[in-house]
């Protein structure tokens, strides 16, 4: 066997997406909601799934309701829903004590290998 190591450099354009990424980074979130439908999607959806994809972004609280969590070694996650969202997402979770509820998307964090990963942290002004 023969190993060798390789680097790789690359930057991805978020095209699109990039109202959504932009609002993550101040911690805001943006959903996309269908001009046919007004169902809501966040993490956005390009096509909607009554098929439509054209619509426009739509700001939500950031307030986000957990769904379902799991925590193990690596930290603890959960899939949430945000209150004006018809779809769910995956999200990291700090702060969050078993038995809360609700959490609040916080600006992006960067994992130890940089790459950005949606947080949900306490709710503002609760303790
Ligand atoms: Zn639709």
């Amino acid at each position: 066997m023969i190993n060798h190591n390789i680097s790789l450099e690359y930057e991805l354009n978020s095209g699109w997406l990039n109202p959504w990424v932009e609002a993550l980074h101040q911690g805001s979130a943006l959903a996309w909601q269908c001009s046919a439908c007004d169902s809501a999607s966040f993490a956005p959806e390009r096509t909607c799934r009554c098929g439509q994809n054209s619509g426009r972004w739509h700001p939500l609280s950031g307030i986000a309701v957990l769904e379902s969590r799991t925590d193990g070694a690596d930290g603890s996650f959960a899939l949430v829903r945000f209150i004006g969202s018809d779809t769910s997402v995956v999200v990291a979770l700090e702060g969050i004590d078993l038995g809360q509820t609700h959490g609040q998307l916080m600006p992006y964090k960067f994992s130890d290998g940089g790459v950005p990963r949606m947080v949900i942290g306490p709710l503002e002004g609760v303790s």
